[in-house]
């Protein structure tokens, strides 16, 4: 298929619909990732065929064979973003789809699976949008989570070749904000376990570095903390990311993000916030940052601020870090202004309340 050629989905609507009344009901406080809207998004791959039979259905369970390859051997990948309600115009946007169509891709060729065309992608995601636009939520910093994945789906146990057939899907789930802006988390210093080693998958959104991350998670919660640091592979020395999101160190007006070495995750966020950095007055390098460094930079007060950011919880600050043999306080422990101005900026783009100088905002309906 060329990027010229649409593939026409399929829509076959909901006969079962919740209603008006019971969708209010579930978006008082919808959490995140617990609720699902009423479709969905398929398009099959099949090595030879290309990418095919694209459909929006109702959403519901799948049927696949227990022999289907994604369930043996985690070939898997996906991705994730939001649609924003944003309330002077009425208008439903997203926030710079094609650097997730980008991502998807690159972690495609890591898995030794297909590549999407960029152009499906986003229209995969606004079609299941527009079908369910009364999901979007209307409760200020509440979105709806698109949910983008790609799983094998070929039934055979062979482990030399990876599977011939795939399904891309993306489901929705409408969503309050994460962890909330207003608290700063703890954090563990994971010196045991490691997320990713050079020449692994650390750069690619796949579901097997969350399988092997969540035992460091629940030793973080063990230790009294709220999430897992993770540190380089070789001297467990040097800060990679915290959980599921990238980190920034501030120092006064200066930012210090962990430059992509290959077992980073290239968030988005991270890269809308070193671009925006210039227009907040800032300065933000790409550099390395050692656990050391960052207890002495709290210790003398050099560095003010540490925060985490992702599309899921957006900006988070950081406000205490323990490892084995350490334990210190970032700042006084409570959210700084550097961070709450970046979060103010990057929502305000989003929803359509201030300026979106670099064209990130993507209409959709
Ligand atoms: C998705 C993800 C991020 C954040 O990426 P965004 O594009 O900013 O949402 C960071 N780290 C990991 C491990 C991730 O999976």
């Amino acid at each position: 298929m060329t990027t010229a050629q649409k593939l026409g989905f399929d829509v076959q609507l909901s006969d079962h619909a919740r209603t008006a009344a019971e969708r209010e009901r579930v978006m008082e406080s919808p959490g995140f990732g617990q609720v699902f809207t009423d479709h969905m998004i398929s398009i099959d791959y099949t090595e030879g065929e290309g990418w095919h039979d694209a459909r929006l259905t109702p959403y519901g369970p799948l049927t696949l064979d227990p022999a289907t390859s994604v369930f043996h051997y985690a070939q898997e990948l996906f991705e994730g973003l939001k649609a924003y309600r944003q309330p002077s115009s009425g208008a439903i946007v997203s926030f710079r789809p094609y650097a997730n169509a980008a991502r998807f891709n690159a972690s495609a060729l890591r898995m030794a699976m297909p590549e999407l065309p960029e152009e499906t992608f986003v229209e995969s995601l606004e079609l299941l949008v527009q079908t369910d636009r009364e999901w979007v939520p209307t409760t200020e910093g509440h979105s709806l989570y698109l949910r983008p994945f790609m799983i094998a789906t070929q039934p055979a146990l062979g482990v030399n070749y990876p599977s011939k057939n795939y399904r891309y899907m993306v489901i929705a789930s409408p969503a309050a904000a994460y962890f909330g802006a207003s608290k700063a988390v703890s954090v563990w210093l994971s010196t045991e376990y490691t997320r990713a080693a050079p020449g692994g998958t650390g750069f690619a959104k796949c579901g097997g570095n969350y399988a092997a991350a969540f035992v460091a998670q629940r030793q973080a919660v063990e230790q009294g903390c709220d999430q897992v640091v993770w540190l380089d592979a070789n001297e467990h020395r040097y800060v990679e990311e915290m959980g599921g999101m990238n980190l920034f160190f501030v120092y006064g007006d200066r930012l210090l993000t962990p430059a992509l070495t290959g077992t980073l995750l290239p968030g988005i966020t991270r890269d809308s916030i070193l671009t925006l950095a210039g227009s907040l007055g800032l300065t933000a390098e790409e550099g390395r940052i050692s656990i050391e460094e960052w207890q002495a930079g709290c210790e003398s007060g050099e560095l003010t601020e540490v925060f985490a950011c992702g599309t899921a919880a957006v900006v988070t600050p950081v406000g205490s870090v323990k490892g084995a043999d350490r334990a210190w306080t970032v700042g006084d422990g409570t959210p700084g202004p550097v961070t709450r101005r970046i979060r103010e900026e990057l929502t305000g783009i989003q929803y359509g309340t201030r300026p979106d100088a670099h064209g990130w905002v993507h209409k959709i309906c």
